[in-house]
Protein backbone atom coordinates (compact mmCIF):
# COMPACT_ATOMS: atom_id res chain seq x y z
CA UNK A 1 0.00 0.00 0.00
CA UNK A 2 1.10 3.42 -1.11
CA UNK A 3 0.93 5.23 2.75
CA UNK A 4 1.49 8.87 1.46
CA UNK A 5 -1.70 8.67 -1.23
CA UNK A 6 -4.08 7.64 1.53
CA UNK A 7 -2.80 9.65 4.04
CA UNK A 8 -2.27 13.02 1.53
CA UNK A 9 -3.46 12.38 -1.43
CA UNK A 10 -3.26 16.03 -2.69
CA UNK A 11 0.65 16.76 -2.56
CA UNK A 12 1.67 18.67 -6.20
CA UNK A 13 3.99 15.30 -6.51
CA UNK A 14 0.98 12.98 -6.12
CA UNK A 15 -1.43 14.59 -8.08
CA UNK A 16 1.52 14.91 -10.91
CA UNK A 17 1.67 11.37 -10.73
CA UNK A 18 -2.17 11.30 -11.02
CA UNK A 19 -2.14 13.83 -14.07
CA UNK A 20 0.56 11.60 -15.91
CA UNK A 21 -1.66 8.55 -15.63
CA UNK A 22 -5.00 10.68 -16.95
CA UNK A 23 -2.84 12.33 -19.67
CA UNK A 24 -1.60 8.96 -20.85
CA UNK A 25 -5.59 7.60 -21.32
CA UNK A 26 -7.85 10.35 -21.21
CA UNK A 27 -5.93 13.39 -23.10
CA UNK A 28 -4.16 11.93 -25.65
CA UNK A 29 -7.39 9.97 -26.83
CA UNK A 30 -8.34 13.47 -27.46
CA UNK A 31 -10.46 13.40 -24.12
CA UNK A 32 -11.02 16.64 -22.23
CA UNK A 33 -13.31 17.02 -19.87
CA UNK A 34 -13.98 20.67 -21.22
CA UNK A 35 -17.03 20.59 -23.15
CA UNK A 36 -14.61 20.33 -26.04
CA UNK A 37 -15.66 16.39 -26.32
CA UNK A 38 -18.90 15.81 -28.18
CA UNK A 39 -20.05 13.26 -26.58
CA UNK A 40 -22.01 14.43 -23.98
CA UNK A 41 -25.53 15.06 -25.89
CA UNK A 42 -27.08 11.59 -25.80
CA UNK A 43 -28.73 11.21 -21.88
CA UNK A 44 -31.62 12.83 -21.24
CA UNK A 45 -33.91 14.87 -23.33
CA UNK A 46 -35.96 17.24 -21.57
CA UNK A 47 -39.36 18.41 -22.81
CA UNK A 48 -38.81 17.23 -26.37
CA UNK A 49 -35.72 19.17 -26.78
CA UNK A 50 -32.20 17.68 -27.18
CA UNK A 51 -29.41 19.98 -25.96
CA UNK A 52 -26.68 19.82 -28.15
CA UNK A 53 -23.08 20.09 -27.36
CA UNK A 54 -21.67 21.27 -30.32
CA UNK A 55 -20.03 18.36 -31.61
CA UNK A 56 -16.80 18.96 -32.51
CA UNK A 57 -13.35 16.41 -31.53
CA UNK A 58 -9.90 16.79 -30.93
CA UNK A 59 -8.95 13.32 -31.47
CA UNK A 60 -5.33 12.49 -31.91
CA UNK A 61 -4.48 16.13 -30.45
CA UNK A 62 -1.11 16.14 -29.42
CA UNK A 63 0.14 17.12 -26.16
CA UNK A 64 1.65 20.17 -26.58
CA UNK A 65 3.56 23.02 -24.53
CA UNK A 66 0.28 25.69 -24.95
CA UNK A 67 -2.98 22.97 -24.17
CA UNK A 68 -4.81 26.65 -24.06
CA UNK A 69 -4.21 28.29 -27.01
CA UNK A 70 -5.15 24.55 -28.51
CA UNK A 71 -8.52 24.59 -26.85
CA UNK A 72 -8.91 28.13 -27.38
CA UNK A 73 -8.68 27.45 -31.52
CA UNK A 74 -10.84 24.72 -31.29
CA UNK A 75 -13.78 26.24 -29.44
CA UNK A 76 -13.75 28.90 -32.00
CA UNK A 77 -14.84 26.25 -34.60
CA UNK A 78 -17.49 25.00 -31.89
CA UNK A 79 -21.13 26.07 -32.95
CA UNK A 80 -23.18 27.90 -30.05
CA UNK A 81 -26.50 26.22 -29.81
CA UNK A 82 -29.39 28.79 -27.96
CA UNK A 83 -32.27 26.85 -26.39
CA UNK A 84 -35.29 29.18 -24.87
CA UNK A 85 -35.80 27.70 -21.68
CA UNK A 86 -38.06 30.27 -20.58
CA UNK A 87 -39.41 33.98 -22.13
CA UNK A 88 -36.45 35.56 -21.07
CA UNK A 89 -34.17 32.67 -20.12
CA UNK A 90 -32.26 30.88 -22.73
CA UNK A 91 -29.47 28.56 -22.43
CA UNK A 92 -26.41 28.72 -24.37
CA UNK A 93 -24.45 25.45 -25.40
CA UNK A 94 -21.64 24.01 -27.31
CA UNK A 95 -18.49 25.30 -26.41
CA UNK A 96 -17.13 25.60 -22.96
CA UNK A 97 -19.35 25.43 -20.24
CA UNK A 98 -23.19 25.69 -20.45
CA UNK A 99 -24.20 29.64 -20.58
CA UNK A 100 -27.14 30.85 -19.32
CA UNK A 101 -28.73 34.19 -20.28
CA UNK A 102 -31.90 36.66 -18.67
CA UNK A 103 -32.73 39.49 -21.00
CA UNK A 104 -34.97 42.15 -20.71
CA UNK A 105 -34.87 46.08 -20.21
CA UNK A 106 -32.09 46.42 -17.46
CA UNK A 107 -29.87 44.51 -20.29
CA UNK A 108 -28.55 40.82 -20.36
CA UNK A 109 -27.27 38.80 -17.69
CA UNK A 110 -24.85 35.98 -18.62
CA UNK A 111 -23.49 32.87 -16.94
CA UNK A 112 -20.17 31.54 -17.44
CA UNK A 113 -18.13 32.86 -20.49
CA UNK A 114 -16.95 29.65 -22.29
CA UNK A 115 -13.23 30.26 -23.83
CA UNK A 116 -12.14 33.50 -25.43
CA UNK A 117 -12.30 32.04 -29.13
CA UNK A 118 -16.23 31.28 -28.59
CA UNK A 119 -16.73 34.57 -27.46
CA UNK A 120 -17.73 36.07 -31.21
CA UNK A 121 -20.53 33.28 -31.70
CA UNK A 122 -21.63 34.22 -28.69
CA UNK A 123 -21.94 37.36 -29.14
CA UNK A 124 -23.66 36.64 -32.42
CA UNK A 125 -26.15 33.88 -30.19
CA UNK A 126 -26.82 36.57 -28.08
CA UNK A 127 -27.84 39.43 -30.68
CA UNK A 128 -30.52 37.01 -32.19
CA UNK A 129 -32.45 36.94 -28.97
CA UNK A 130 -32.40 40.44 -28.62
CA UNK A 131 -30.29 43.87 -29.00
CA UNK A 132 -30.10 44.59 -25.18
CA UNK A 133 -26.27 45.19 -23.75
CA UNK A 134 -24.81 42.76 -21.55
CA UNK A 135 -24.10 44.60 -18.55
CA UNK A 136 -23.17 41.95 -16.42
CA UNK A 137 -21.32 38.04 -15.85
CA UNK A 138 -21.23 35.80 -13.22
CA UNK A 139 -18.62 33.04 -13.43
CA UNK A 140 -19.85 29.80 -11.74
CA UNK A 141 -16.44 29.13 -10.84
CA UNK A 142 -12.81 29.89 -11.90
CA UNK A 143 -12.19 26.94 -14.66
CA UNK A 144 -10.81 28.82 -17.94
CA UNK A 145 -13.85 26.79 -19.89
CA UNK A 146 -16.12 29.27 -17.81
CA UNK A 147 -13.79 32.27 -17.90
CA UNK A 148 -11.78 33.01 -20.47
CA UNK A 149 -13.94 34.83 -22.68
CA UNK A 150 -14.22 37.11 -19.45
CA UNK A 151 -11.84 39.47 -20.62
CA UNK A 152 -13.73 40.06 -23.85
CA UNK A 153 -16.96 40.58 -22.20
CA UNK A 154 -15.34 42.67 -19.64
CA UNK A 155 -14.36 45.38 -22.81
CA UNK A 156 -17.53 45.05 -24.13
CA UNK A 157 -19.12 46.88 -21.14
CA UNK A 158 -19.93 43.89 -19.00
CA UNK A 159 -19.36 43.77 -15.56
CA UNK A 160 -18.33 40.57 -13.75
CA UNK A 161 -19.08 38.80 -10.11
CA UNK A 162 -18.11 35.67 -8.47
CA UNK A 163 -17.01 33.57 -5.33
CA UNK A 164 -14.07 35.52 -3.79
CA UNK A 165 -12.03 32.27 -4.32
CA UNK A 166 -13.09 32.58 -8.41
CA UNK A 167 -11.72 35.77 -8.21
CA UNK A 168 -8.71 34.62 -6.00
CA UNK A 169 -7.81 31.90 -8.49
CA UNK A 170 -8.07 34.07 -11.74
CA UNK A 171 -5.86 36.77 -10.53
CA UNK A 172 -3.23 34.24 -9.28
CA UNK A 173 -1.02 31.49 -11.39
CA UNK A 174 -3.06 28.31 -11.27
CA UNK A 175 -2.52 24.42 -12.01
CA UNK A 176 -4.48 21.75 -12.70
CA UNK A 177 -2.61 18.84 -12.23
CA UNK A 178 -4.71 16.31 -13.45
CA UNK A 179 -4.34 17.89 -16.95
CA UNK A 180 -0.39 19.32 -16.30
CA UNK A 181 -1.94 22.43 -17.22
CA UNK A 182 -0.66 25.34 -16.02
CA UNK A 183 -2.59 29.04 -15.94
CA UNK A 184 -0.99 32.21 -15.64
CA UNK A 185 -3.08 34.88 -13.96
CA UNK A 186 -6.12 36.00 -15.57
CA UNK A 187 -5.81 39.63 -17.17
CA UNK A 188 -7.04 42.35 -14.83
CA UNK A 189 -10.22 42.77 -16.84
CA UNK A 190 -11.14 39.41 -16.49
CA UNK A 191 -11.05 39.28 -12.92
CA UNK A 192 -14.50 39.79 -10.92
CA UNK A 193 -14.96 43.25 -9.79
CA UNK A 194 -17.74 42.16 -7.50
CA UNK A 195 -17.21 39.49 -4.83
CA UNK A 196 -19.43 37.23 -2.29
CA UNK A 197 -18.55 34.78 0.43
CA UNK A 198 -21.98 32.70 0.70
CA UNK A 199 -25.05 34.61 -0.61
CA UNK A 200 -25.82 37.57 -3.03
CA UNK A 201 -29.07 38.56 -4.71
CA UNK A 202 -29.65 40.37 -7.59
CA UNK A 203 -32.66 42.04 -9.19
CA UNK A 204 -32.62 42.53 -12.54
CA UNK A 205 -35.45 42.45 -15.79
CA UNK A 206 -37.95 41.68 -12.90
CA UNK A 207 -36.28 38.16 -12.00
CA UNK A 208 -34.67 37.41 -8.46
CA UNK A 209 -31.51 35.76 -8.89
CA UNK A 210 -29.75 33.87 -6.30
CA UNK A 211 -26.05 32.78 -5.64
CA UNK A 212 -25.08 31.06 -3.04
CA UNK A 213 -21.89 29.33 -2.66
CA UNK A 214 -21.29 25.52 -2.76
CA UNK A 215 -18.35 24.25 0.12
CA UNK A 216 -15.60 22.83 -2.17
CA UNK A 217 -16.63 20.31 -4.37
CA UNK A 218 -15.64 20.62 -8.02
CA UNK A 219 -13.26 24.01 -6.99
CA UNK A 220 -13.26 25.97 -4.11
CA UNK A 221 -15.36 28.55 -5.25
CA UNK A 222 -18.21 26.72 -6.79
CA UNK A 223 -21.75 28.71 -6.54
CA UNK A 224 -25.31 27.42 -8.00
CA UNK A 225 -27.27 30.43 -9.49
CA UNK A 226 -30.86 30.18 -8.95
CA UNK A 227 -33.27 32.53 -11.14
CA UNK A 228 -36.66 32.51 -8.96
CA UNK A 229 -39.26 33.81 -10.69
CA UNK A 230 -37.99 31.94 -13.70
CA UNK A 231 -37.52 28.45 -11.30
CA UNK A 232 -33.96 28.08 -13.67
CA UNK A 233 -31.10 26.73 -11.59
CA UNK A 234 -27.47 26.65 -13.03
CA UNK A 235 -25.42 24.26 -10.54
CA UNK A 236 -22.47 25.37 -12.37
CA UNK A 237 -19.75 21.97 -12.23
CA UNK A 238 -21.16 20.52 -9.63
CA UNK A 239 -23.68 18.93 -11.56
CA UNK A 240 -22.22 16.72 -14.83
CA UNK A 241 -26.12 15.68 -16.12
CA UNK A 242 -25.93 12.19 -17.20
CA UNK A 243 -22.17 11.98 -17.30
CA UNK A 244 -19.16 11.18 -14.07
CA UNK A 245 -18.10 14.89 -13.35
CA UNK A 246 -14.53 15.86 -13.63
CA UNK A 247 -13.32 17.49 -9.77
CA UNK A 248 -10.33 19.07 -9.69
CA UNK A 249 -8.43 18.20 -6.76
CA UNK A 250 -5.87 21.58 -7.18
CA UNK A 251 -8.67 23.66 -6.41
CA UNK A 252 -9.78 22.16 -3.55
CA UNK A 253 -12.35 20.03 -4.93
CA UNK A 254 -13.86 16.63 -3.22
CA UNK A 255 -16.43 14.14 -3.71
CA UNK A 256 -17.75 14.63 -0.71
CA UNK A 257 -18.14 18.03 -1.78
CA UNK A 258 -19.98 16.74 -4.65
CA UNK A 259 -22.37 15.25 -3.24
CA UNK A 260 -23.17 17.51 -0.71
CA UNK A 261 -23.17 20.37 -3.15
CA UNK A 262 -25.63 18.15 -5.70
CA UNK A 263 -27.80 18.10 -2.31
CA UNK A 264 -27.72 21.54 -1.38
CA UNK A 265 -28.93 21.93 -5.45
CA UNK A 266 -31.51 19.32 -5.26
CA UNK A 267 -33.09 22.02 -1.93
CA UNK A 268 -33.52 24.30 -4.66
CA UNK A 269 -35.40 22.23 -7.24
CA UNK A 270 -39.07 20.83 -7.72
CA UNK A 271 -40.34 19.46 -10.54
CA UNK A 272 -40.82 22.15 -12.83
CA UNK A 273 -37.45 23.67 -12.38
CA UNK A 274 -35.10 23.56 -15.36
CA UNK A 275 -31.56 22.42 -14.09
CA UNK A 276 -28.38 23.82 -16.24
CA UNK A 277 -25.58 21.86 -15.65
CA UNK A 278 -21.62 22.92 -16.29
CA UNK A 279 -21.34 20.14 -18.58
CA UNK A 280 -24.51 18.07 -20.77
CA UNK A 281 -27.96 18.40 -21.51
CA UNK A 282 -30.30 20.44 -19.90
CA UNK A 283 -31.60 18.32 -16.73
CA UNK A 284 -34.19 18.09 -14.18
CA UNK A 285 -34.36 17.16 -10.28
CA UNK A 286 -34.74 13.50 -11.43
CA UNK A 287 -31.99 13.94 -13.54
CA UNK A 288 -30.14 15.74 -10.65
CA UNK A 289 -31.03 13.31 -8.16
CA UNK A 290 -30.06 10.42 -10.22
CA UNK A 291 -26.64 11.67 -10.44
CA UNK A 292 -26.33 12.84 -6.95
CA UNK A 293 -27.11 8.85 -6.26
CA UNK A 294 -24.32 7.94 -8.55
CA UNK A 295 -21.94 9.85 -7.01
CA UNK A 296 -22.62 8.53 -3.63
CA UNK A 297 -22.79 4.64 -5.11
CA UNK A 298 -19.18 4.97 -6.47
CA UNK A 299 -18.24 7.16 -3.44
CA UNK A 300 -19.12 4.07 -1.32
CA UNK A 301 -17.61 1.85 -3.01
CA UNK A 302 -14.44 3.50 -2.90
CA UNK A 303 -14.10 4.50 0.28
CA UNK A 304 -15.17 0.94 1.42
CA UNK A 305 -12.05 -0.07 -0.73
CA UNK A 306 -9.32 2.39 0.67
CA UNK A 307 -10.27 1.39 3.99
CA UNK A 308 -9.86 -2.16 3.89
CA UNK A 309 -5.96 -0.56 2.95
CA UNK A 310 -6.55 -0.82 -1.36
CA UNK A 311 -4.16 1.46 -3.03
CA UNK A 312 -5.08 3.68 -5.96
CA UNK A 313 -4.29 1.43 -8.85
CA UNK A 314 -5.61 -1.72 -7.10
CA UNK A 315 -8.75 0.23 -6.61
CA UNK A 316 -8.66 0.92 -10.22
CA UNK A 317 -7.77 -2.66 -11.49
CA UNK A 318 -11.20 -3.58 -9.83
CA UNK A 319 -13.47 -1.64 -11.48
CA UNK A 320 -15.92 -0.62 -8.87
CA UNK A 321 -18.20 1.17 -11.31
CA UNK A 322 -17.93 -1.07 -14.02
CA UNK A 323 -21.88 -1.79 -13.59
CA UNK A 324 -22.57 1.86 -14.12
CA UNK A 325 -20.28 2.76 -17.15
CA UNK A 326 -22.49 1.81 -19.87
CA UNK A 327 -25.03 4.89 -18.27
CA UNK A 328 -22.31 6.84 -17.06
CA UNK A 329 -18.88 6.98 -18.68
CA UNK A 330 -20.52 8.00 -22.18
CA UNK A 331 -19.13 11.73 -21.38
CA UNK A 332 -15.38 12.56 -21.69
CA UNK A 333 -14.36 11.28 -18.05
CA UNK A 334 -14.46 7.20 -17.90
CA UNK A 335 -15.06 5.04 -14.93
CA UNK A 336 -11.40 4.56 -14.18
CA UNK A 337 -10.87 8.10 -14.14
CA UNK A 338 -13.56 9.02 -12.53
CA UNK A 339 -12.15 5.97 -9.55
CA UNK A 340 -9.46 7.59 -9.56
CA UNK A 341 -10.40 10.93 -8.80
CA UNK A 342 -12.92 9.68 -6.26
CA UNK A 343 -10.08 7.82 -4.51
CA UNK A 344 -7.25 10.71 -4.75
CA UNK A 345 -9.97 13.19 -2.96
CA UNK A 346 -11.12 10.94 0.09
ZN1 LIG B 1 -14.98 23.27 -14.11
Amino acid sequence: MNSNLVTRPRTRRELLQLGSGIVGTTLLSGLLPFGLGGSVTSQQSQSGQQAQSGGAQIQGAPISQDRVAQMRAQAAAIPVQTQKLRDNIYMLSGPGGNMVVLTGADGKVLVDSSFAGAVPKINAALAAIDNKPLNLLINTHWHFDHTDGNDAFHSGGAAIMAHENCRKRLSTPQEIAAFQMHFDAAPVGAWPRTTFNDKFTLYYNREQIDLAYIQPAHTDGDIYVRYQKGNVLHCGDVLFNGIYPFIDPSSGGNINGMIEGSAQCLTQADAETKIVPGHGPLGDKAALSSYHDMLVTVRDRVQKQKNAGKSLPEVVAAKPTADLDAQWGKGNVTGDFFTTLVYSTL
